[in-house]
């Protein structure tokens, strides 16, 4: 079939790859290939059970099946000559003496929402795991969980979706039923993120994080640190590069982060490892997440056209999931199959 995707964030991505290695023929709109979206600001973490601590077990199934399906994308990538970090090494997740009730809490949410977990957490001490974290004494390590280098995923997926599809840098101004700016397609993907909040009734929870390189840390897993008010993440990723990253708030301002913001963020993370004192800033970034009221993402089926959308802060985590639900709907896969009997 001939199918248009609408935005190239990481949810288009995804889905015009898939739609590539279905032999369909694809085109890609998208607006600006500056790395400005919020998928290229994203910490690039799976991470289904540390998020169950706001998030619910709906989408913490739909992650667990992103998951088992990232493996693949990412081979295949690889295969292509694309390589992209991807890391399944768990989170250990910590909490400074004085807040060692935010860990026991966060047990509690894990043992209310899911019941039996004991096969994908451990109760360890991490400085077994990490022997650098000698502030910490007790951690959870959700064994389960993964990270991916959310910049190198993207252009990856990119020049594939370039060298074997089209990537048009195009704004579009009208999404309809097989329809992307009055040209016909045999189906549309609507992947725009909040630009469709007409459309899908979002609004913008603004996220803020920094990239340091700090050659004095040497930690390998993703580390989340609980605190009554402020809770805070490190990603380690390749040759000692780290995301450090907190803050949420419910704006769909886009301008640079604020002071504040920063402060706080480098003192949580110095709090963490002395070792991030020393650290170069390599950027500081800013995004807004497209969410629905609920928090939950849709994916919206319709004859021709398929929006998804309201991938909140769970874009990653959600995006293969989400593909496969929607490459596998009644309506798409009935046109599909439509399209063969005519040729
Ligand atoms: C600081 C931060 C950290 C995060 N960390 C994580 C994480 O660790 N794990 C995780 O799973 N998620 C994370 N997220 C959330 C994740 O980034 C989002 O859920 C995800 O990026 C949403 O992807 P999307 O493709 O739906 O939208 P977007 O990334 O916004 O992509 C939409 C694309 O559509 C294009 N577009 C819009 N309108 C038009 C138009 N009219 N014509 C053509 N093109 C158009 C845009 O230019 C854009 O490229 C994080 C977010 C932030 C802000």
């Amino acid at each position: 079939m001939n199918i248009a995707v609408v935005g190239a964030g990481i949810c288009g991505s995804v889905m015009a790859y898939e739609c590539i290695q279905l032999g369909h023929n694809v085109t890609v709109f998208e607006q600006d290939m500056s790395k400005q979206s919020c998928s290229f600001t994203a910490a690039g973490m799976l991470a289904p059970m540390a998020e169950l601590e706001s998030a619910n077990t709906h989408v913490y199934e739909l992650g667990l099946r992103s998951l088992a399906l990232w493996p693949n994308i990412i081979s295949h990538l690889t295969k292509q000559n694309h390589a992209v970090f991807y890391r399944d090494s768990g989170t250990l997740v910590l909490a400074h003496k004085q807040d060692a009730n935010s860990l026991s809490q966060f047990h509690d949410v894990l043992q209310r929402k899911l019941g039996n977990f004991n096969e994908s957490v451990s109760v360890v001490d991490p400085r077994i795991i990490e022997p650098e974290l000698i502030n910490f004494h007790s951690a959870l390590h959700l064994k389960q969980e993964a990270q991916v280098d959310s910049h190198q995923v993207l252009n990856a997926l990119h020049n594939v979706i370039g060298n074997q599809g089209e990537l048009r840098l195009s704004r579009v101004d009208s999404v309809a039923c097989h329809h992307v700016n009055g040209e016909y397609f045999d189906w549309v993907f609507d992947c725009r993120g909040l630009a469709a909040k007409q459309e899908v009734n979002l609004y913008g929870v603004r996220g803020e994080r920094i990239l340091l390189h700090a050659p004095e840390v040497n930690i390998q897993h993703m580390i989340r640190v609980m605190h009554p008010k402020y809770k805070l993440y490190v990603v380690p990723r390749e040759d000692y590069h780290f995301i450090i990253g907190a803050t949420e708030i419910e704006s769909a301002d886009d301008g640079p982060m604020s002071v504040r913001s920063a402060l706080e963020l480098l003192s949580a993370a110095y709090s963490v490892h002395k070792g991030f004192a020393e650290a170069r800033i390599v950027s500081l970034n800013t995004g807004v997440r497209p969410t629905r009221l609920d928090h939950q993402p849709v994916v919206d089926v319709k004859g021709g056209l398929t929006r998804i959308n309201g991938l909140y802060r769970h874009g990653y985590l959600l995006t293969p999931a989400l593909v496969e639900q929607a490459l596998t709907a009644e309506l798409f896969t009935k046109a599909c199959g439509q399209q063969l009997v005519t040729h």
